[in-house]
């Protein structure tokens, strides 16, 4: 599992590179939700989501020669664009397998931080065998989106910067795909501030760690098809699982509706822009799925990057 100290020697490499977010409330929501609740606003992160820290901080690590061949991952979301934007700052070539669908737009993102996109046909063979290609034929290092120390120490960076600027939390609620946030943020919480619970959070139609939580066997999930796609992981990591089962207080889901009013909420009552994924604690909150009557709440507003398709669908069909 990854310790503290990996945590904490990943706030140093990252003072003064990662942007220490802010930290936003409201009364209206208060009111509405009945505690205390304080975001953390990780969509005005840089790449406009909290995988910069993992994946700046994983970077960071590699000796001089390893980071000059290169690194790669299968990630076309937002940790493919944190090691894009790692390799720009950092000057080393990196490598993005990404599948012949792949929205335009990622790809072109991911293009304009310098990366080369290497597209494979999902149907004919699995990102990780290409990515695994990559790695034996050129020597590039794979950097995985969640299931890695240096990945989870960095991840959990944020949640140590909300411990220290909003004090005696009681409940600190994250979202969770294939659990890199929820166990780093967990590891902070255990460290800084031991008596406040720790919740997971996912979208029903993708509740692997869920029951994974429940069963104590790590559960999968098949492609699930929910809005929230920074969580569509079919399952948790070796690591992320132990430490999940080790630190987190609970974890609970949310329905795709909620997910959505959740979104159009912050867009329009805080004028926050957050994507599906990042607002999975709002939903829970506000559909009553956690009840913290009277708490301090520290929320994890996991990241901002939506596109104008996706945001005018919730905007339609979000409940006001
Ligand atoms: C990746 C991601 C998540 C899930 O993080 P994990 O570490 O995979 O659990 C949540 N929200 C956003 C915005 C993400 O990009």
């Amino acid at each position: 599992m990854t310790t503290f100290e990996q945590l904490q020697d990943a706030r140093r490499i990252l003072e003064g590179v990662a942007h220490h977010t802010p930290v936003t409330t409201s009364r209206t929501l208060d009111d509405i939700v009945g505690c205390q609740v304080f975001l953390k606003c990780e969509n005005l992160q840089r790449i406009g989501a909290f995988k910069f820290r993992g994946a700046y901080n994983s970077v960071s690590h590699l000796d001089p020669q390893t980071r000059a061949r290169g690194v790669v991952t299968h990630s076309s979301g937002n940790h493919g664009q944190a090691i894009s934007k790692v390799g720009q700052l950092m000057g080393i070539p990196t490598t993005i397998v990404m599948p012949t669908t792949a929205p335009v737009t990622k790809r072109a993102a991911a293009e304009g931080y310098g990366a080369t996109i290497v597209e494979h046909d999902p149907k004919v063979e699995k990102r990780e065998e290409v990515s695994a290609r990559l790695v034996e034929e050129h020597g590039l290092k794979l950097i995985p989106p969640f299931n890695h120390d240096h990945v989870i120490a960095g991840q959990g960076s944020a949640a140590a910067e909300l411990h220290e600027d909003v004090h005696d939390l009681d409940v600190l609620i994250v979202p969770c795909g294939g659990g890199g946030l929820l166990s780093g943020s967990a590891l902070a919480t255990r460290n800084l501030r031991p008596g406040c619970q720790v919740i997971g959070i996912e979208p029903e139609l993708g509740d692997d760690a869920t029951r994974s939580f429940r069963t104590g066997t790590i559960q999968r999930v098949e492609n699930p098809q929910t809005i929230a796609d920074g969580t569509r992981t079919e399952s948790v990591g070796d690591i992320t699982f132990a430490m999940i089962q080790e630190y987190v207080d609970d974890m609970q889901t949310v329905t795709e509706q909620s997910i959505i009013d959740a979104v159009k909420y912050l867009f329009l009552r805080l004028k926050l822009v957050v994507e599906p994924s990042g607002a999975l604690g709002i939903a829970a909150l506000m559909s009553g799925a956690i009840k913290a009557e009277g708490k301090r709440v520290g929320v994890i507003l996991s990241g901002g990057n939506v596109d104008s398709a996706t945001m005018t669908r919730i905007l339609a069909e979000g409940r006001d």
